[in-house]
């Protein structure tokens, strides 16, 4: 068995566009973020559109009280005719009175709120002390020049200035994860021996971890540069790795804790081992199907670069292009050194050019927005939701099959449809 070395990123050619994109904003993270922490309320202060694409993305909620929602601004305020802060001092008060579960209070800013300026900060902090036990924090998931897994970044990087400082070596995992991968990776670090490992954001807002010089942090999705940032202002140092899909992301991504908590280098082994090998077989399955097959990536959710290199080093697949929203170099240098030679980047978006691109090119499968699968599908052309690779449980060895699948599922439809 191989353990992956690090590696210096390779110099791949860039294509870097701005002009007309097509993407959802900042608040579809709330989807993911209200089931993660569950004490935790989602506020939006925005319009009927923002309320409507929560509603929408999230689908009706039928047997649970949501924890998100949305104080609609009126036409009125935003005319400047009312005084916006109190009626939102109103919902807060008329939240937290009706839901005293609720922990931590999020006011999410939209574009409406943006527009009017209301100071959500300022907000926040006039609402803190007002209420015992419940802490009020606020981000922006503002659709302006934004992509939608941005959210979580703004969402987390809000909490780091919360955390209490704490001096102890720890491991930190930095990003949300659906909890049974979560506690695959717990159980995996623990065999490794590595003692204290704490995860951000939390279950329960009481049990934010700490931070400082001590805390070496793993980035479990590569679209939190704000809060690594932030962490680092905290003393906490991020340790560089491939994400952590497929077999060979995953074990990069667990070696790299390893390496940093001293960890016999045959004891990593044995420990990654059943887990490896279940992954490729997994990925096994898939490969027959995958290999060789072409696949073009449109800006959205910025997993495209891991995902790329999954799906070519992995899988066999041959990249015809692979755009991202941004592309943050130093977060991405494995992944990107493990592209192969000469594959085209892109970063941003001109869609109409890219669309060109993707007609020319006939790839076997788009991975693109809502907005842009259904066009393509009734031009031939296979596609796969963006937004469904956020959704779904996609990392660490035990998912690795899943992952391949949900690349292989729209080619396996495709030839029963044309057979
Ligand atoms: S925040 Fe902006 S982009 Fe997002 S739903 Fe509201 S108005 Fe639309």
């Amino acid at each position: 068995m191989s353990v992956l070395a690090p590696v210096r990123p390779a110099e791949l050619p860039v294509l870097r566009e701005r002009g007309q994109r097509e993407v959802f904003c900042g608040l579809t993270g709330i989807i993911w973020l209200h089931r993660k922490v569950q004490d935790a309320f989602f506020l939006v202060v925005g319009s009927r559109t923002c309320a409507h694409l929560l509603q929408s993305a999230a689908g009706v909620m039928v047997f649970a009280e949501p924890r998100f929602g949305t104080a609609i601004i009126e036409e009125r305020d935003l005319a400047g005719l009312a005084d916006a802060n109190e009626e939102l001092d109103k919902v807060v008060r008329q939240l937290l009175t009706r839901r005293p579960e609720i922990k931590l209070l999020f006011l999410v800013g939209s574009c409406p709120s943006e527009v009017i300026k209301l100071d959500l900060g300022r907000a926040a902090e006039r609402l803190n002390g007002s209420y015992d036990g419940v802490r009020i924090l606020n981000y922006s998931g503002s659709g302006i020049e934004t992509t939608f897994t941005q959210g979580e970044d703004a969402c987390l990087a809000a909490l780091v200035p919360e955390m209490r400082a704490e001096a102890a070596d720890q491991l930190l995992i930095v990003g949300a994860l659906p909890d049974v991968v979560e506690d695959q990776f717990r159980r995996l670090f623990a065999e490794l021996g590595i003692a204290r490992v704490e995860s951000l954001p939390p279950r329960r807002a009481k049990d934010l971890p700490g931070v400082g010089p001590g805390t070496r942090f793993l980035l479990a999705q590569p679209f939190l540069g704000d809060t690594a940032r932030a962490l680092e202002t905290r003393g906490a140092r991020h340790l560089p790795a491939m994400f952590p899909f497929g077999a060979e992301g995953t074990t990069a991504w667990l070696h790299a804790a390893a390496r940093e908590f001293g960890i016999d280098e045959m004891h990593f082994r044995s420990v990654v081992a059943p887990g490896r090998e279940r992954a490729k077989r997994a990925l096994a399955h898939h490969a027959e199907r995958l290999n060789a097959k072409s696949i073009f990536f449109m800006p959205d959710s910025q997993l495209e670069v891991p995902l790329a290199r999954f799906l070519s080093a992995e899988l066999g697949m041959t990249l015809v292009e692979v755009g991202t929203p941004y592309l943050h170099r130093g977060h991405l240098a494995d992944d990107l050194a493990a592209l192969p030679a000469g594959t085209q980047i892109s970063e941003g978006q001109d869609v109409d050019k890219q669309l060109d691109r993707v007609r020319a090119a006939r790839p076997d499968l788009t991975v693109c927005g809502l907005g842009l699968a259904n066009p393509l599908e009734r031009e031939g052309l296979s596609t796969k939701w963006a937004i469904e690779l956020v959704f779904s449980p996609v990392h660490g060895f035990e998912q690795a099959g899943d992952l391949a699948e949900l690349f292989a599922r729209p080619l396996v439809r495709r030839d029963r449809l044309t057979v």
